[in-house]
């Protein structure tokens, strides 16, 4: 199974890349441990992209795609994976098209997108709280130490970090949204898209992505043609958004 899997931050997206890929079997495939594994082994395109970190600008996007196709073409990932971290937006998505096209003359199968509302986003990543001492982190409603601001593995004082204060998290969501909507309305369109409610518990969540992706498949293959319909519905509440949005 080739599988991307978006999702806002603070969808818990990390997590759930690693139990959906080792249920469904495949390598879980982030830009995150690609960039770390190039920069750690000092390849030609890590030590660009150092180059552009230690400037604290961006990685260019070539240097991004680079890495990624180089990552694709490794033996473990060519009958599948789960990419988390990209494609961010459609230019992207259509360069993973070509991608794939070479490597493995096929496409994606599926792009799963975990679902959270705002609101729901800034109250997780807002009520965070990291302890100056160990890192451990807390949350102020739903992992709250026993003294409020003090960590209850070593006392050490608790804080916000500046990518938790609700403006940083406001503004990141603002970002996602204009990257990424266009995104998921071009998977929606090509019949690829479902959505899944990532709210709850982690294992809650996990089972609502097996289940999906497992009727997924089976309406795929009852109705070859015509996009699934419950990327059409979601097609609707993208539209909604981005008229609400404007
Ligand atoms: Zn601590």
């Amino acid at each position: 199974m080739r599988l991307v899997l978006v999702g806002p931050p603070g969808a818990g997206k990390g997590t759930q890349a690693a139990f959906i890929a080792e249920h469904v079997t495949v390598p879980k495939i982030s830009t995150g441990d690609i960039f770390r594994a190039n920069v750690t082994q000092a390849t030609p395109l890590g030590l660009q992209a150092r180059a552009y970190m230690d400037r604290g600008d961006l990685v260019p996007d070539d240097v991004t795609i680079e890495m990624v196709r180089n990552r694709l073409r490794e033996p473990d990932a060519l009958d599948g994976f789960l990419l988390d971290g990209f494609p961010r937006t459609v230019p992207q998505a259509e360069v993973l098209d070509d991608l794939l096209r070479e490597t493995a003359d096929t496409g994606l199968d599926v792009v799963l997108e975990l679902v959270v509302e705002n609101d729901e986003v800034v109250r997780r990543l807002s009520g965070r709280r990291t302890c100056r001492e160990c890192n451990h982190i807390w949350h102020v409603d739903f992992d709250p130490p026993q003294v409020p601001d003090v960590c209850d593995l070593d006392g050490g004082q608790l804080f916000q970090r500046e990518d938790d204060k609700a403006e940083t998290v406001a503004n990141r969501l603002e970002v996602y949204a204009e990257s990424t909507a266009p995104l998921v309305a071009y998977y929606a369109g090509r019949g690829l898209l479902v959505g899944i409610d990532a709210t709850g518990p982690v294992d809650d969540v996990t089972q609502r992505a097996i289940d999906a992706l497992r009727h997924f498949r089976a309406g795929e293959q009852r109705t070859a043609a015509g996009p699934f319909e419950a990327g059409t519905r979601h097609q609707a509440a993208v539209d909604a958004r981005d008229t609400a949005h404007r």
